[in-house]
């Protein structure tokens, strides 16, 4: 257990472990005054090495966002304008359709393998890039990305991965969303993965799982999309799915800038 009390906040950071008695009674005296329950009481979970190592599917999650995002897109506000890199709905600016190499400054990257952009596009280094292609991995291809002063000369800077097998829908029941968003004009519909959970009067945030139909292994390939988009209208993007074959190689490769939860099946 730590605690760091913020002046300027006025508020505690605590970290406690959920099945603690310390937890138990630090939640029971909240309820007495939901009021001084911070709206981001937050449960983590933390998976051992064996859940993650005999887990078929993975969520793959990056864990920095150095890019920030497409230079005429931030230009432009998103209005989508006639140098956006995605053709968007007029009414909801949802992304429809992405129409040129993304624009960025590359000197964000560092010395990076592996980076979001701030729209959660994920980037490659030339060098992870190479290895994905000769390892012989599937369900991805890649996509240029250039810097914004010198678009298009010369062997492009980074590479964007374009995740192109879309699985199926995720089995739900089990798997729980929060309430949708919809747009009536392009149909585009976005949700959340259910992580709103009550104790009593308190309100706080943990992440659900994410369940498919065990059949789905007969369509997965390394890369994978999920079918739901994730997220607000207009900013969604799609989950990363990978293989345990994909998890490996990315810690037998040192690959940094990423961490991975278990994807469960059901008959
Ligand atoms: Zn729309």
């Amino acid at each position: 257990m730590g605690h760091l009390f913020h002046p300027d906040q006025r508020s505690y950071d605590l970290k406690l472990e959920v099945c603690s008695t310390a937890f138990h009674y630090v939640m029971e005296e909240l309820q007495k005054a939901p009021h001084l329950a911070s709206s981001w009481i937050r449960v983590e979970r933390i998976y051992t090495e064996r859940e993650l190592s005999s887990a078929p599917l993975l969520v793959l999650r990056l864990t920095n966002q150095a890019i920030e995002d497409d230079w005429y897109d931030l230009e432009d506000g998103y209005q989508g304008g006639p140098q956006a890199s995605h053709r968007r709905c007029a009414v909801c600016r949802a992304a429809l359709e992405q129409v040129r190499d993304l624009l960025v400054d590359v000197r964000k990257m560092g010395r990076r393998d592996l980076s979001l952009t701030y729209s959660f596009e994920v980037i490659l280094s030339p060098r992870l890039a190479r290895m994905l292609q000769e390892a012989g991995f599937t369900g991805f291809a890649l996509r240029p990305v250039w810097h914004y002063r010198r678009p298009h000369q010369g062997e492009p800077p980074l590479y964007q991965l374009v995740v192109t097998n879309v699985l199926p829908p995720m089995a739900s029941p089990p798997t729980e969303f929060e309430p949708e968003r919809r747009c009536e004009v392009c149909g585009t519909e976005t949700k959340f993965i259910k992580h709103t959970h009550w104790w009593g009067r308190i309100p706080y945030y943990e992440e659900t799982e994410i369940y498919y139909p065990k059949s789905v292994l007969e369509q997965v390939a390394d890369f994978n999309a999920t079918w739901e988009k994730i997220g607000e209208l207009p900013s969604w993007s799609r989950l990363v799915i990978i293989t345990q074959r994909m998890y490996r190689w990315l810690k037998e490769q040192r690959i940094r800038g990423w961490s991975a939860e278990p994807v469960y099946l059901v008959e």
